[in-house]
Order: C-alpha cells, then structure tokens, then sequence
C-alpha cells in the first residue's frame, strides 16, 4: 500500500479548489465525464493507431447513482490507468496528461485535444471522500485503487476493476445531496454532456405503465454523439437545421437562415449560428449562443467570446482553442479567443453578402428582421461595418430598398445643396412628420424611413462614413431650408418690420413644457403654410441618443428647441404684417431709431479706447447708453406686445403650428379651438 501527499505546494488546496476554482459546483459532473469520455477516445484512437489490439467493446459513459450507499459514480471503458499513470496524472496536479498525450499523437489526434486544468479535482466541490478504481488497457496492467478524503493525503492500493476503464466514485458530501437526485443529475448532463462524442448512459428509460412512470431496463442516452454542426453542410438540408433549432430553443419562431462555420486554420472552430426574427426588440440579447469546448458545454453567456452585436445570434460554437477552466476576464483576453470573434464576424459578413446577391428580394423580405443586427455591428465593429456597406439596405418611406450606391445615384440630381453635399432626408417618426414627408416628397425628393431603435446612432454613422453627404431630418427645417440649393428667395421685409413682427409672434407664443422657441421668416411662397415648427437637428439627434444611453441625462433633460417659420409670402402673413406697421411704424421707429444711434455711439466710444481699457467717463458714458437701449427696447416691446395682444389671427397662426407639430395640448388646446370658433 503507498500512501503519499498530492504533489501540490500548497499544503491545503482542496479548500481553495471548492471555494474559487469554480463558481458552479455543478460543473463537476462536466469534469468527470468529460474525461471519461476523453478516456474513451483516446482508447478509439489507439485501436485506430493498431496500439490497442484488444476489444475495444461497447464504449459508453455511465453515470450511476447509489442513494443508499451516497455515491455517484462516473464508468468509462476508456483507457484506464495503472499505479503510475495515477501518480503523474491525478497525484501530481497541474501536471496534464493531455499534454504528454497529444505531444505523441499531434498530428492526428487533434481531435482529443484535452482541456487543461484540474478538472478531476472538482469533485472534491460535492464529495467527501473520492475513490477511483481503474485498470489500465495496456497489456498486464494491474488494477488499481486510489482513495482520498479532500485532505492532501491519499492512499493508493491494488483496486478491484476486472474490466479495462475507469470508475470515480464520489460520496457525496451532506450539503451536495441534491447530486443524488436522478432529475437534477440528468438535468445537468443535459445541461453540459448534451453533444458529447460517447453515449452518456444516466439512469433508465421510463415508460407509463399501470398509471405511472415506470423504469424500463432500456439504458437512457443523454446525448446526441453527432450534433448537427459536426456534420458536412453539403449532405444538411433546411429541415435538418431547422429541427436542431428547434431542439435548442424549442417554442421560438423558425429562424431566417443559418450559417454553418467550418475552420480548421489558424484555429479550430466548428458551429452553426442561427439569424432569429429581431424586428426591434433586443431584449433578449443575452445567452443565446451556446459555447462549446469539443462538445462539451461551456458557457451560455459569451460576451467578450463573440462580438457584442453577434449575441443577438443564436445557435452553438465549438472549439478546443476556447479554454475551459477560466474566468470570463480571461476569456475575454485570451488571444485565439479574439481570433475567434473576428473570424466568426467575417463569415457572417460574408454570409450575408452572399444573401445578398444571391437573392435580392429574398434579401429585402428578411431586412426589416435583420437590420438591427446589422446596424449594431456596423455601429459596434469597424470590420463588419466596413464589409456590410456593401449589403446595407435604405428603405425610403414608400417602401422601396436601395443600397448605398443606388441611393446615391437616386437622390442626386435633386437633392444635392450648394456646397455640393448630397442630403439625404430622413422621417424618424412617419406619423408625426407627416406634412414635414408630404412637402418633402412634393417637391420630389425621397425621404428615408429611420424609426429603429438604433436609427438615430446609425444617422450619424452614415454621415461619417459617406462622403459629401449630409443627413437631415425631414421636419428640421422648412423644404427649402432643408436642402440650400442657393435660389432661396430674400424676404421681403424691413428690418423695422423684423423687429416688430418677431416680437408679434414671440409674444403670442404659448409656454409649451420642455420647449424653447426661435421665430425665422422665410420666403416659401403663397402656396406654402403661413407658419410652421421645425426641429432643431442636432438637438434632436442628442436627445433620441439620450435616451438610449446612460450618463447622457444632460442632454434629455434639455429642452427642445424649435424654430417657428412664418412664410412672409403668405397672404395671411402679408396682412399681418401691414396691418402692424399701419399700427406699429409710428411709435416704434422712434424707439428703433434711438436704439441704433445708441448702438453706433457705444461703438464709437469703444473704437475710441485701443486697447479694450475704457476710461472711467468712458465707462460711465458706455453704460448709460446700454441702458438707454434696454430701456427703448423695452418700450418697444410693450407697444408690440400690447398690439399684438389684439391680433387673434397671430395666435391662431401659432396654434395651428404647433397642432401640426404635436405640441398643442391641454389648456393652450381648449382655448384654440373656443377662438377658432369665434373667428369662424
Ligand atoms: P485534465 O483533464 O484537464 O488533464 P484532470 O485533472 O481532469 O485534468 O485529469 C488529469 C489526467 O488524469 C487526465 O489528463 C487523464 O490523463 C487522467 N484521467 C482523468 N480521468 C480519467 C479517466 N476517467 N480515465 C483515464 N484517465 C483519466
């Protein structure tokens, strides 16, 4: 009998092990049948080497559970070990014997890439004491058992194993007893053995029988040995894709298509990602993809592994280069990892391309599904941003799609300004910003329908990535601001007349909550609204971005900011404007005339001090000028006030602005429609 301490440095590591190694105690059982089935495969590729001769029999993994006795227990028929192979590869940890395993079959063997790690001492996570018994296959082996009760001392000893393989029998500590339970057993190897290479043999089938479930003496499978992504995509049809679909994530909606990946330089990398339905709603972006570690399941939650827009995908990866045993810091860091994440990018992009030309319609028909996806990785992932400028679709408010280039050639002719800049014009809200489309679109330009959800991010992208290209949001100014094509008529008023009719409007317009107003003249003909609201672009574009983002309160809680348009060729508004001076010219020119002959005597007296520094009398006199200004201004403003104060129809032009723009509620809304009567 050799008894003996665990090669380890550190005098205790068990404690270590169950507490930091693995958050999951329940990747034990991931652990042991893991390398029961690397057992197993090793013995197949020796028998394939002609180094095995013997039987190689019925290769399966049990997992057993004696509730009486406390155990589980973990079977293979794999290539077993003997009193040596347990001390270099369980008594001296860290020590893997993959390693060693692999260096001999490297080229050939690729696929028993062993994970590294200390997988077998998981189980020390759920079990009091662990005893394995084995028997090596090689020819004479002795079998062999070795015992150890998580302190660092075990005893090794002849074992009792007449059959070639391995069990690890695990007595089950009091707090663990739940991996005594045949359901959460076979829920976990469901969970993680679902794909392994070896049948998982865990408990009996059941049948109904005499009104209840009844075991048969049938051995239940847990796994499926050939998932779908190992298999060569030629001899696949939809319908073999579509049911592994829905065995991964059974009651979803069909998937709109799939790609299968396939890689074996510089990494390997098997797998299948499915495109579900994303319309808008990115809720459920997390756990979608499965990761796997040659079949065996790692992780559900792979930020970091899988680009981030990618988590909107679903469906599985396999690789042996993504390791097992480590933290998500690590993973994230780990470079075959990162290679990973920009080869699985690629294919995508490429994927899609080929979509693309392969079937346009086809293409169009899936776009409103797919396009989220595809803003956020062209928002998030410069590489797939550069590649998907290719396929990127712009879908106008008529319904039709284009790509960039033919949108480009579209909109040219009419929509370029006078600095050369293409504007393409956008509707972030169709309903709302309809007149804003209809005069748009009446003047024969397109407008571009962007109400997603990531729309108003992706606005500023395509500005950044198109040249001499300009996004404008259709209701950000009046049609002919929107696009300055240099033949913007002058408006035909003095500047006396400004005056008075800027303060007329402004001080008409109702306190609207969380909104500022600017009031403009523009010469938009007879035909065109007297008076309308636009938005201010850049203003509109930070608060739809605010709101998608933490830590941009400061611009959603800015009010927004509007500018009311009066069309000075409106008849109406050539009324207005007569009927003013008539009112107006005779008591307000004197004050406007004061105010300019203030101004020139304050800048006559600052050119009068070179360098900035006024003279104390200078000062004085600087002063007094500014508030004989303020005053007049003041004056001014009451006399116009007060006229318009009598002008319903400067009110009604307001309201009926502010109505088409949403913006009259309430009590300003009431007393529209009771002066609406009276006028009438
Ligand atoms: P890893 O599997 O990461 O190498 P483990 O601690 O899980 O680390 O296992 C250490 C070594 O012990 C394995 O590499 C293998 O050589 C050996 N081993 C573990 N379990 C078995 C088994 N069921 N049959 C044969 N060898 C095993």
């Amino acid at each position: 009998m050799q008894t003996g301490k665990i090669g380890v440095t550190t005098e205790n590591i068990f404690p270590v092990i169950k507490k930091f190694l693995y958050s999951d105690h329940e990747i034990f059982l991931r652990e042991l049948v893991s390398n029961a089935v690397d057992a197993t495969q090793k013995l197949r590729t020796l028998a394939g080497f002609g180094e095995f001769k013997g039987e190689t029999g019925q290769l399966d993994v049990r997992v057993t559970i004696d509730r009486e006795a406390g155990t589980l227990t973990v079977s293979d028929s794999g290539i077993g070990m003997d009193a040596a192979d347990l001390d270099r590869y369980i008594n001296q940890i860290a020590f893997s014997g993959a390693e060693e395993f692999l260096a001999k079959y490297k080229d050939s063997a690729n696929n028993i890439i062993g994970h590294f790690g200390l997988g077998f001492y998981s189980a020390f996570m759920v079990a009091r004491k662990v005893v394995v018994e084995s028997l090596s296959y090689r020819e004479g082996a002795e079998p062999v058992r070795w015992e150890c009760d998580g302190s660092p001392e075990y005893t090794m000893g002849p074992g009792s194993r007449t059959t070639r393989g391995t069990d690890i029998i695990l007595y089950i500590d009091d707090d663990n007893r739940q991996f005594l339970e045949q359901a959460r057993v076979d829920a976990l190897l469901r969970k993680y053995c679902r794909f392994l290479p070896v049948p998982v043999v865990s408990g009996k089938e059941e049948e109904w029988k005499d009104g209840k479930m009844q075991p048969t003496d049938r051995d239940k499978v847990v796994n499926a040995t050939a998932p779908l992504w190992l298999r060569k995509p030629a001899e696949l049809t939809d319908d073999d894709y579509l049911a592994f679909y829905r065995e991964l994530y059974p009651g979803q909606d069909d998937p709109m298509f799939w790609i299968h990946l396939n890689v074996d330089y510089p990494f390997t990398l098997t797998g299948i990602l499915f495109f579900p339905k994303l319309k808008d709603n990115f809720e459920v972006t997390k756990n979608r993809i499965q990761l796997y570690c040659n079949q065996v399941f790692v992780t559900d939650s792979v930020e970091g592994v899988v680009p981030e827009f990618m988590m909107l995908l679903q469906g599985v990866i396999d690789s042996p280069d993504i390791p097992l045993n480590v933290s998500r810091s690590y993973l994230q860091s780990d470079s075959a990892v990162k290679k990973i994440s920009g080869y699985i990018t690629k294919k995508v992009a490429s994927r899609l391309s080929d979509l693309f030309a392969a079937d346009r319609a086809a293409f169009e028909g899936k776009w409103d599904d797919i396009r989220i996806f595809i803003e956020y990785g062209m928002l998030t992932d410069e590489k797939f941003c550069e590649q998907a400028m290719k396929f990127l679709l712009l879908r106008d408010t008529a319904g039709r799609y284009f790509t960039l280039d033919e949108y480009r050639t579209l909109v040219e002719p009419a929509q370029t300004d006078r600095s050369g800049d293409t504007v393409y014009l956008y509707t972030t809200d169709p309903e709302a910003q309809h007149n804003y489309i209809e005069a748009a679109t009446a003047r024969g330009y397109d407008v571009l329908l962007m109400d997603g959800r990531l729309d108003s991010h992706f606005v500023g992208l395509l500005e950044q990535k198109l040249e001499k290209t300009r996004l404008v949001r259709v209701d950000s100014g009046s049609v002919d601001a929107l696009i300055d094509k240099g033949d913007r008529k002058a408006v035909d008023l003095t500047p006396l007349q400004i005056g008075e009719l800027t303060t007329v409007f402004r001080s008409q317009l109702p306190e609207v909550k969380k909104a500022q107003f600017m009031v403009e003249f523009e010469a938009t003909g007879a035909a065109s609204l007297p008076a309308m609201l636009t938005q201010n672009e850049f203003m509109g574009r930070m608060k739809a971005m605010a709101a998608m983002q933490p830590g941009m309160d400061f611009y959603a809680d800015l009010p927004d900011s509007y500018n009311l348009v009066v069309n000075t060729e409106h008849p109406l508004v050539k009324r207005i404007a007569a009927d003013a001076s008539a009112a107006l010219d005779a008591s307000v020119k004197p004050l406007a005339e004061r105010i300019d002959t203030d101004n020139a005597a304050i800048s006559a007296v600052r050119a009068e001090a070179p360098d900035g520094k006024l003279t104390p009398d200078a000062e004085q006199r600087v002063a007094e000028l500014e508030k004989s200004v303020a005053d007049a201004r003041a004056e001014q403003d009451k006399i116009v006030e007060a006229y318009a104060a009598t002008q319903p129809v400067v009110r009604q032009l307001i309201d009926l602005a502010l109505l088409q723009a949403g913006l009259l509620r309430g009590e300003a809304l009431g007393s529209f429609v009771r002066r609406s009567v009276d006028l009438l």
